[in-house]
């Protein structure tokens, strides 16, 4: 801590209204984290100093005056607001013409409460009222929170400093005293003091208003959540966009000198986006602000922030190099691009009121990331790949007992970082997808029309019914049969975690479908959805529709529904436009299998595809249906060369391979099997296609390889290791495959100098991106002192390191999931450097998110014996990791039951005697490599799931 425990007011001026000054004896004891909403019209003047040590050199010292007028909206006794003591001093706090007014701060909750408006007759309704604080401050040069400092070489590789911000969600208070929850809206007036002589940029929201001799004056911003504030202090040059088209709107992509190549993606398609953005809400940016400027920090460990006109991206969200970087890199760069302007309207005009409403913010944003960006690079699918890339992985986190709703109860630090994750993300984009399917694309746009237009929400904060009425109004009934208002319709999509089951069964060609929630370990509840039924059939497959069929309600056991006469096949959840699963029953499925056997699977979409391969996996991992099952069904694979159908396949079997001890007849049963499903795929996307002719395509290759390569494919694996050759020989080789050759190659290594080799090509790249792939590729190597000298890097000195700050994640699940040998070296790593761990990356989002990423890949006793012992043995350091590792354990003791209830289902499929079986462990050295190849892949599949979570 940096400034501790509660702070009393130094007498700082003399003045004789100074209230006289309290001891204060006990700590503080109020458990409440909220601000109450009694105040409005907050204006905020801030002006902030920074010495040129800050600057330019290690210092890390600022100071502050804020100065906060606000207007009360009733009378009230105690007046409450935000500060962090660990980077704030207070030095001295006057209100109204009251010096030193005494005050209590709350370490924990961070609230700071004016104590004694008693003894100035309190404080009254209507009348605006001003709090002037001067402080001192710290930057942080540790983690990227509140003002933070980051080093990097310049390209005379000499040391520069940038100083940037990332308020959200409650970290403003680091950087001044403020009312710092989303719906506490204020105008920012900002001015900086720096030494004028250093020739460094300031980047605020808004643009500056005049500059005089270091003192630089800003615009006002409009009014916003505090967390939507934001300053860069650098030397970074830029790369002009030009004016956004129709509007004044100059738009700027800065990074340090030495990237401006890596700009050109940002530069050319971040305008066209931003404009598909405006003209699809029909609400001009424009109305609220001047300008938009995109920076890229080194070493920022959030993907991207949004705050109102000045976009703070980490390097590898925002540059791109076709030379150094891979079309999913490409991908990444765009779809956070889209993501980060959609912001601009949902987050930044229309806020969510509270954190437990999160999506409002996160889920929007994430449905246009792939929805505008569609209408920019139309040939990338991106409304397919949202499917598989958002809402299936998504499913797979929303099946757990221990999932949390979409509103939730959010009060501590700990819970609001809890709602930056996939479940607001992911899930909030999902259902909004689904909604738009519910109302059809043309309605659905009038109403998030009318939602942006809102006066009411415009600089001001929404909750989800607000919403619901809105787009209630544009919502044509007979097109979707809505059961109900759309808020009684949405209300459990919103409110219960989890996601419905339809079970379909036939009889007499009439279907009758009935819902039940969905869990893995299959506890029950009694929730239940109004679920739209989206069907299609062979008669209708030539012209799909994703109109609702009918509604499954809450009030209903069932609904019956006639199977068209003609009709060969039914599926009840077209191209997986709804947020659910459906179980068929045999002859249902008989008639479905029949069908995907055709040459066209007999007109049975990809995206349904997917749907159906994804359902079955997971239907057997909930125990409803036995694998073999699943696998008889799934024979339509060895002529399917969809991405879509094999995304979710792969990821079934991969949890499969998981859990399989390695070097039994199950195992290589099980390899030979994933083979002969994938011989179509990778012939048709093998890792010598020198020129992909689609962007799926190219995606299609690194997938199709990445398995053929893990699982011993020989082709493939000499095509990788001469591929490494050609690297080493400074032959440039496709971006896309670099990660499946590095691995593959060092996995199978004998020369012991391609460890170094591969630091010396880390070191000379000039890309994010391709330091990035390097860093994952490491962990592909086999040698336990080899990878436990990479986890060193982890906790070196942030000079000594050769990794950044941000890419201890990176280099963590390069190991866990590198190999089996590095889940042991992960987890024995973590166990006995845990002090360093937890002194270097403070956050203990950090600390829980590495630990249970490493307790997700545990499958035997032995490792979850260790895991018990470093939550029994470090409680005492942070409760909150405690319940993370707990949470995990649950995860990983599962993982061992799996295998005890399948097994022999799985030995009948393969004819294999259990007897015979697991005998001879020794014998299976090559698997090892299978089961880690195969990690890889899901850690190169999620790449962009991982980063995303850290966009906020
Ligand atoms: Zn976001």
């Amino acid at each position: 801590m940096y400034f501790k425990c509660l702070l009393l007011v130094v007498s700082y001026f003399l003045h004789v209204d100074s209230v006289p000054l309290k001891a204060i004896q006990d700590e503080p004891t109020s458990n409440s984290y909220r601000l109450t909403k009694n105040v409005g019209e907050i204006k905020y003047t801030l002006t902030l100093t920074f010495p040129e040590e800050t600057l330019t050199g290690t210092g890390d010292s600022f100071s502050g005056t804020v100065s906060i007028s606000f207007k009360v909206t009733e009378d009230i006794q105690e007046l409450n607001l935000h500060v962090n003591t660990d980077y704030i001093e207070i030095t001295s706090l006057k209100f109204q013409n009251y010096l030193n007014f005494a005050y209590t701060v709350d370490d924990t909750t961070n609230i700071l409460s004016l104590l004694d408006l008693d003894e100035i007759g309190g404080i009254k309704k209507g009348y605006t009222y001003t709090l002037i604080i001067e402080y001192s401050g710290k930057v942080s040069t540790s983690d990227a929170y509140g003002i933070y400092k980051r080093s990097f070489k310049n390209a005379s590789n000499q040391t520069e400093y940038v100083i940037a911000t990332q308020f959200e969600p409650y970290h403003a208070r680091r950087a001044f005293p403020c009312f710092d929850e989303p719906s506490f809206k204020g105008t920012f007036d900002v001015t900086f003091n720096i030494p004028s002589d250093l020739n460094l940029n300031i980047l605020m929201n808004t643009q500056v208003s005049s500059t005089e001799n270091g003192v630089i004056k800003f615009e006002p911003t409009p009014e916003m959540s505090s967390y939507l504030l934001a300053f860069v202090i650098s030397s970074f040059t830029s790369t002009s966009g030009g004016n956004i088209e129709g509007s004044n709107i100059p738009y700027n992509v800065w990074s340090r000198s030495g990237t401006e190549s890596h700009r050109t993606y940002a530069v050319e398609k971040g305008p066209d986006i931003f404009k598909k953005l405006i003209d699809y809400m029909d609400y001009q940016y424009s109305n609220d602000m001047t300008k938009m400027d995109q920076v890229a920090i080194p070493d920022f460990s959030a993907g991207a922030m949004e705050n109102w006109g000045l976009i703070i991206y980490s390097e590898r969200a925002l540059l791109w190099n076709s030379e150094q970087s891979s079309l999913q890199d490409k991908q990444r760069v765009a779809t956070t691009i889209a993501h980060e302007l959609a912001h601009q309207w949902f987050g930044n005009l229309i806020t969510c009121d509270w954190w437990s409403v999160t999506f409002l913010n996160e889920g929007f944003a994430t449905y246009f990331e792939y929805f505008i960006l569609n209408e920019v690079e139309t040939a990338w699918e991106l409304d397919k790949q949202f499917v598989v890339s958002i809402i299936q992985p998504v499913m797979e986190l929303d099946s757990w007992e221990y999932s949390k709703a979409l509103q939730s109860e959010t009060n501590t630090q700990s819970e609001i970082s809890d709602k930056f994750g996939q479940i607001s993300y992911y899930k909030g984009g999902s259902i909004i997808r689904m909604v738009s399917h519910i109302m059809g694309l043309s309605d659905f746009k009038s109403g998030i029309q009318s939602y942006v237009n809102s006066e009411g929400l415009q600089h001001s904060t929404a909750i989800p019914s607000q919403l619901w009425t809105i787009l209630g109004e544009k919502v044509d009934t007979s097109y979707s049969q809505l059961p109900g208002t759309f808020s009684e319709v949405m209300q459990n999509w919103i409110e219960k975690p989890g996601y419905p089951l339809l079970t379909v069964t036939l009889s007499n060609n009439e279907l009758t479908v009935k819902q039940q929630n969905f869990h893995y370990d299959n506890s029950s509840n009694d929730a239940k959805w109004n679920v739209p039924i989206f069907l299609v059939d062979s008669t209708t497959s030539s012209n799909p529709s994703t109109q609702p069929n009918t509604w499954l309600k809450t009030s209903d056991t069932d609904v019956k529904i006639i199977l068209a006469e003609n009709a060969d096949w039914v599926l009840l959840n077209t191209d997986q436009a709804g947020y659910y699963r459906v179980s068929y029953d045999d002859d249902l499925w008989t008639k479905i299998t029949n069908a995907l056997t055709k040459d066209d699977f007999g007109g049975i979409s990809a995206l349904s595809r997917s749907g159906l391969v994804d359902d079955l996996f997971n239907l057997a991992r909930a125990k409803k249906i036995p694998y073999s099952t699943v696998f008889s069904r799934l024979d339509f694979l060895k002529k399917d060369v969809s991405y879509y159908s094999w995304v979710p396949a792969f990821k079934g079997f991969n949890y499969i391979n998981q859990k399989v001890e390695d070097g039994t007849d199950l195992k290589e049963a099980l390899k030979n099997h994933i083979l002969s499903l994938l011989d179509a795929l990778y012939k048709d996307s093998p890792l010598s296609l020198s020129e992909a002719n689609s962007h799926i395509k190219a995606f299609t290759k690194v997938l199709a390889s990445s398995w053929a390569c893990g699982l011993g494919h020989e082709g493939c694996l000499q095509e990788a290791n001469s591929l490494f050759k050609e690297y080493k020989n400074n032959q440039v080789i496709d971006q896309d495959i670099r990660s499946v050759v590095f691995c593959n190659a060092l996995r199978y290594s004998k020369d012991s100098t391609d460890y170094d080799f591969m630091w010396t090509a880390y070191n000379n790249a000039n890309s994010a991106n391709e330091q990035s792939t390097i860093l994952t590729a490491l962990g592909c190597i086999t040698d336990k002192s080899i990878l436990k000298d990479y986890l060193q890097e982890t906790i070196k000195n942030t000079d000594e390191s050769r990794i950044q700050y941000q890419d201890v994640f990176t280099v963590f699940s390069a190991v866990y999931s590198g190999s089996l040998i590095g889940v042991d070296v992960a987890l024995d790593f973590f166990r006995d450097n845990y002090d360093a761990i937890v002194e270097k990356y403070t956050p203990v989002n950090y600390q829980s998110k590495l630990l249970k990423g490493i307790a997700e890949k545990l499958t035997t006793q032995e490792q979850i014996n260790k895991l018990n012992n470093i939550i029994s043995t470090h409680s005492i350091y942070s409760e909150e990791l405690k319940d993370a590792a707990q949470e995990a354990l649950t995860s990983a003791n599962s993982n061992l039951q799996w295998i005890k209830e399948h097994e022999t289902d799985l030995l009948n499929y393969y004819g294999i005697n259990d007897d015979d079986d697991g005998g001879d462990n020794n014998g299976g050295k090559p698997n090892n490599a299978v089961i880690s190849t195969i990690n890889k892949f899901i850690l190169l599949l999620t790449s962009s799931i991982l980063t995303l979570q850290y966009v906020i």
